[in-house]
């Protein structure tokens, strides 16, 4: 089974009116290399506009996704946003578990899968993200670490057909430390492992893996060639032109 290339941008915090007009412009202006599946984060204020803007359904297929999404449908969550409210605005897609949710906002393994439960619920797919930090890579315990993370939705999720997961060890996120490509490969060929061992073998062969953690035009040819490596989760570079080289890694 093929699986379809896919490359997200996380705006996180990022942008104006004025900026993210200039990203998206640029990005539907851009010859994106129809294999790969687009979807950009922009901060929730600016979503309905970068969704108005974009141009989705075309041969490059860009869509919009949210940052974060909370676990209830509605209610007493000041500054919080639900699925049902994503589906409402058609906005398909939502980033669940970044390591700056995680460690910043205190989002818990538990709440995490509540919130991909949520989305999945209301049919918005997820960018479920997972990852150690450095100390736990230099400890030994990358894999112990990822698979606790991959458990806590495996528990409450069985079906993972619109799930992509994107592995970020937190040491390379917005530092200019990448992975190796062996880095990444091995510890996507072990998350695909677990998916078959504790999902279903369709479900390994199926889901989508990507990496994220400071990848550039630089860098991205030679990691997206592995096996077990199906595209990216660009932050930084995202905002820039050069995401443009990145969509395109395997063209
Ligand atoms: C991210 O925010 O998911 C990310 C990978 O950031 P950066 O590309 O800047 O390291």
């Amino acid at each position: 089974m093929s699986r379809r290339f896919f490359v997200g941008g996380n705006f996180k915090m990022n942008g104006s009116c004025d900026s993210l007009k200039a990203i998206v412009e640029n990005l539907n202006n851009a010859d994106l290399d129809p294999q790969t599946e687009v979807v950009v984060a922009p901060p929730t204020l600016y979503i309905c506009n970068v969704r108005d803007h974009i141009k989705s359904g075309g041969k490059a297929n860009l869509a919009v996704a949210a940052q974060n999404c909370y676990s209830a449908s509605s209610g007493a969550y000041t500054g919080e946003i639900s699925a049902q409210q994503l589906k409402d605005v058609e906005v398909n897609w939502a980033i669940i578990g970044h390591s700056e949710r995680r460690t910043l906002f205190g989002d818990t393994d538990d709440l995490i899968a509540k919130k991909v439960e949520a989305c999945l619920a209301e049919k918005i797919k997820v960018i479920f993200c997972v990852g150690e930090t450095l100390e736990q890579r230099e400890a030994g315990k990358t894999l112990e670490v990822v698979e606790k993370q991959l458990a806590a939705v495996g528990e409450k999720v069985k079906d993972w057909s619109d799930i992509v997961v994107a592995y970020e060890p937190v040491w390379a996120i917005g530092t200019g430390k990448v992975a190796t490509a062996d880095q990444a490969q091995e510890v996507h060929k072990a998350i695909r492992e677990w998916l078959g061992k504790n999902l279903s073998s369709q479900t390994a062969e199926a889901t989508r893996i990507i990496y994220g953690g400071s990848v550039t035009a630089a860098n991205c040819k030679d990691i997206g060639s592995r096996p077990d490596v199906d595209g990216f989760l660009v932050g930084g570079a995202s905002l820039k032109p050069e995401f443009v080289q990145i969509v395109n890694a395997n063209k």
